[in-house]
């Protein structure tokens, strides 16, 4: 990994601490379906999909293509001034797969971050009120409005950098492991029921003074846990009674990753506004906000312009995302390679007394390690030591979850059997070694 080093030295006096969470000395140089090659010419499966971006894979030839022939054409105008095909295109699309059977419209960003921002901005337009309820260990974006609804990142420091008073956090009722104690698998009712009446005392608290609840539908960074489908439902009842805007911050379960487009789509819920990225772009900086049209009408003008919004060459990718997950049947692979892959893990889990749970849909997986199956006690160390044993062995897996403790399973949708039959046997082969 000789230029790998090279390269790592020159950015760590170069770009900030503060862009990275990083695990592994590797240089990324060539990307290819789900997998990546370094400078050196090592080459890596890859189970992160640069974190839930690749759904269809790197550089999909229907992203490439639409891409160069669309950067022929037409880069981008802006949007702010002028009218534009390929957002409106995608727009239709966007509106048409997100649930609830009402008018919709969409603004455009570039990030998960900026399309949040956007959200909140929608339901305090719209409601004419200040707080926004978010929750424990959320992780929604870095900057100023997404960053202060994101709950896994320490708060003290948090209220210094960023101090938006107007959010607050609830617990998210997490089925493994709550504060409540309640094993959520065996009773998911009386998980939701104590969340949700958390989230009550909470209205009542603010007075009523709240604009908007934005929920992850699994949270991602927080370990991947799906809350109870009970929860969600009461969740939208709640708001729809309180006159709350529900919005459901699906950037990086959405866009067919869980084995339906979106990940609210498993609880037959029609949450009021959809924010998506990451995978939206097929791995173009792509944003979208998807509401209720009343709601993103709300929003004064020019609350939503920037320049790039919109951007007609990452809008074209986007359509071509779209048609691929169809085209490929991309839905029913993700369900599919899923369930698959659950049971593999949890024979694994038989044999292995560091798995604590396994967890997901689709292919939107964590695998929980803990030193303790019955304490339930996360075990940090040791899942580390499972990722570097498969970096060493050539698979990008890491460790996700708000106790830094769970393996994240998030390969490309569409990756190959026999590549998938490479990993398994290298996660094998890892905790085979860590097991020793
Ligand atoms: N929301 C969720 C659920 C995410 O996982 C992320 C990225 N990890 C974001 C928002 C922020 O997206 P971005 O990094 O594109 O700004």
């Amino acid at each position: 990994i000789e230029k790998c080093c090279q390269v790592i030295e020159k950015e760590e006096n170069l770009l900030p601490e503060a862009i990275a969470i990083k695990y592994f000395p590797t240089v990324v140089e060539r990307t290819k379906g789900a997998e990546i090659w370094d400078i050196d010419g090592n080459r890596f499966i890859d189970f992160l999909s640069s974190a839930a971006v690749y759904n269809i894979g790197h550089s999909h030839p229907a992203v490439v293509e639409a891409v160069k022939n669309h950067i022929e054409k037409i880069q981008n105008y802006t949007i702010v001034y002028f009218y534009n095909e390929e957002p409106v295109k995608l727009a239709e699309l966007l509106t048409q797969s997100t649930p609830g059977d009402f008018p919709k419209k969409v603004a455009y960003g570039f990030s998960g971050s900026d399309s949040v921002d956007s959200a909140i901005k929608a339901a305090r337009a719209f409601t004419g009120k200040k707080y926004i309820i978010s929750f424990k260990h959320s992780y929604h974006g870095m900057t100023y409005g997404s960053l202060s609804a994101t709950g896994i990142i320490d708060q003290e420091t948090k209220k210094v950098i960023c101090p938006d008073e107007h959010i607050v956090f609830a617990e998210y009722p997490d089925p493994y492991r709550n504060k409540w104690g309640i094993d959520g698998y065996a009773e998911p009712d009386l998980l939701s029921q104590k969340a949700l009446l958390e989230i009550e005392k909470l209205i009542e608290d603010l007075q009523g003074d709240v604009a908007g609840v934005i929920i992850e539908p699994a949270q991602g960074d927080g370990g991947m846990i799906f809350p109870p489908a009970e929860f969600m439902k009461g969740l939208r009842t709640l708001t729809e009674e309180k006159n709350i805007v529900f919005i459901d911050e699906e950037v990086q379960t959405g866009m067919g990753r869980s084995g339906k487009m979106w990940a609210i789509d498993h609880y037959d819920v029609a949450p009021d506004v959809v924010v998506s990225a990451k995978a939206l772009g097929g791995g173009m900086p792509l944003g979208a906000v998807i509401g209720r049209a009343e709601i993103m009408d709300a929003v004064p003008v020019p609350f939503f312009a920037y320049t790039h919004s919109g951007h007609s060459v990452n809008c074209a990718a986007a359509v071509a995302v779209l048609e691929t997950l169809k085209k490929e049947n991309l839905l029913q692979k993700a369900e599919e390679r899923g369930l698959f892959l659950k049971e593999w893990f949890k024979e694994k889990a038989s044999q292995y007394p560091f798995i604590g749970d396994v967890r997901g849909k689709g292919l939107l997986m964590g695998v929980e390690i803990v030193s303790d199956k019955a304490s339930k006690t996360p075990d940090k160390a040791t899942a580390l030591k499972i990722s570097w044993a498969a970096w060493e062995r050539g698979l990008i897996l890491i460790t996700f979850g708000k106790n830094g403790n769970v393996l994240r399973v998030a390969p490309p949708i569409n990756i190959s059997d026999q590549l998938l039959e490479e990993a398994l046997e290298i996660i094998d082969a890892s905790f085979k070694d860590t097991a020793e």
